[in-house]
């Protein structure tokens, strides 16, 4: 079933990605064709996945794949288990991606897949079921020449090793590159589970460069513990930084002293949760986001920095981790107020820059050290901290503003040049 999303979006995320879309199309003076063109998806594929469940019924959920854009090359994006993904918000998803990818000078355009469902609450069996049908229903639209899939919230190395065995058996032969995020003994990259955390802090040492600041010392919150929260909070702690507050799913700890963040991922990994941490305060996700500290570190969920928050964050700079954590209205009070935010598509970029190390070095049968992954990230981060930094202030505008001139102009330079078809 292909479909058009209506432009009068439900999706919150939606809405905010085209409204900062048609903000920058009018400050680039985008030529009317092209601006429209942008402000749909190419593809979207809706699907039905039925499962048998451990309790002996079929349960049927429903997923999603989108294509936004394709002008720069197969489509990149991640796979979303979340009971609050909907077809609207994989769309802005795949909207970001594509803006991301073409500001990180990736020959990538954007894509994004969902399915609505509750990964902690299946039993491994269960998710292999659904990923595999899955992936089988999203067949006609993946390929390593093509799009190719990557983990995001509630997907991990193994839900894309799943994906590309079943990919894999349709094909007769082994296709590593069909997805990325794989384990390390199927075609995997060293430094690809920790890229996007590790790609955050690299900015973030740019970005303190930039504004004269030091890292070490800061008093830093973080909402969201998995792939990105963790690792985030992991190396901020090694940098010298005190991590005085922590959410996931089920709530947020507190210690105005700092977290030992060693115990703490103890804890998660014995718990499966933040929550219950010896030695620190139990606090609301809410609360969690409007405490006094020097950084703020979205890494869960989108529009968590609203209308209703914004005038009250009491962080000095917020880097987000997640995709879409502030909305629109909350980015202006934010501005309004001073405070810096360091936006979603250069903070946590890493992720897919390293999907595209692990995808070159999958097509050349030749595998790189970590410490050559590692060095290579840092690189391009911090080069794209700087061109971003450099047009923020050539331009006057904010730092998203900047990142989405330079990524949306690319794409739109490549369809003007590429012209339409027929
Ligand atoms: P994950 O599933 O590993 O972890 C998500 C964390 O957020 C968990 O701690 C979970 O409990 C928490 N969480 C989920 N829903 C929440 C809610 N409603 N309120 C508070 N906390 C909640 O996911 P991840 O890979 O760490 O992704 C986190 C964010 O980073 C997402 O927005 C994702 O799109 C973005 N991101 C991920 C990658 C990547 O490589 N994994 C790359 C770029 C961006």
């Amino acid at each position: 079933m292909f479909m058009t999303p209506a432009p009068e979006s439900e999706s919150p995320l939606h809405r905010t990605t085209l409204a900062q879309l048609d903000s920058i199309a009018e400050r680039l003076n985008l030529e009317p064709g092209i601006h429209e063109r942008l402000r749909y998806p190419r593809r979207a594929l809706t699907v039905s996945i039925p499962v048998l469940m451990d309790h002996g019924r079929t349960e049927v959920f429903i997923g999603y794949r989108v294509h936004h854009d394709t002008v720069l090359g197969a489509s990149k994006g991640g796979l979303r288990y979340d009971p609050s993904v909907n077809l609207d918000e994989v769309t802005a998803l795949a909207m970001l991606m594509t803006w991301k990818c073409a500001l990180m000078g990736l020959p990538y355009g954007g894509a994004k897949g969902g399915v609505r469902c509750a990964p902690r609450q299946m039993s491994a069996r269960e998710r292999e079921a659904l990923t595999r049908r899955y992936t089988v229903e999203i067949m006609p639209l993946i390929g390593p020449d093509l799009d190719i899939p990557a983990p995001d919230l509630g997907t991990d190395e193994q839900t894309m090793a799943w994906m590309m065995d079943t990919y894999s058996m349709t094909q007769g032969r082994s296709v590593p590159g069909v997805v990325t995020g794989k384990p390390l003994i199927i075609g995997g990259s060293h430094g690809r589970r920790e890229a996007t955390g590790r790609g955050i802090v690299s900015v973030l040492h740019q970005a303190a460069h930039h504004l004269g600041h030091e890292v070490s010392g800061k008093r830093v919150v973080i909402q969201g513990f998995g792939n990105v929260g963790s690792v985030v909070a992991r190396l901020l702690w090694d940098d010298g930084c005190k991590i005085v507050g922590v959410g996931d799913v089920n709530g947020g700890i507190w210690n105005g002293d700092g977290l030992d963040v060693l115990k703490l991922q103890a804890h998660v990994k014995e718990s499966g949760s933040v929550v219950g941490l010896p030695g620190a305060e139990p606090i609301s996700n809410a609360d969690l986001i409007e405490q006094a500290c020097g950084l703020l570190v979205p890494a869960a969920v989108g529009s968590q920095i609203h209308e209703g928050n914004a005038d009250r964050v009491k962080a000095a700079l917020i880097i987000e981790g997640a995709n879409g954590p502030t909305t629109a209205e909350a980015d202006a009070i934010l501005h309004e107020r001073g405070v810096r935010v360091i936006p979603d598509v250069l903070a946590n970029a890493g992720g897919v820059v390293v999907s595209y190390f692990e995808w070159v070095q999958g097509l050349q049968h030749h595998f790189w050290r970590e410490s050559e992954v590692i060095s290579r990230l840092q690189e391009i981060m911090t080069r794209a901290v700087d061109r971003v930094w450099a047009t923020a202030e050539s331009e006057k505008v904010t730092l998203r503003a900047a990142a989405l001139m330079e990524g949306i102009g690319r794409v739109a330079e490549a369809h003007r040049i590429r012209g339409l078809y027929p």
